[in-house]
């Protein structure tokens, strides 16, 4: 079963596996996907992205 994507144009190139794995990504203030896994800091808003 395929689940629709909810984000447009953030997710990355090799996002084929379950989306689960790059949740903990999503910024919380913004909604924008960190390049890197957390800790660290959204590269739109710079709000810290805690593991
Ligand atoms: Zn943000």
């Amino acid at each position: 079963m395929t689940s629709p994507e909810r984000s447009r144009a953030e997710l990355p190139d090799d996002a084929g596996g379950d989306p689960a794995c790059w949740m903990h990504r999503v910024c919380a203030e913004c909604g924008r996907l960190a390049d890197e896994d957390p800790p660290t800091r959204c590269p739109a808003c710079g709000a810290a992205l805690e593991v």
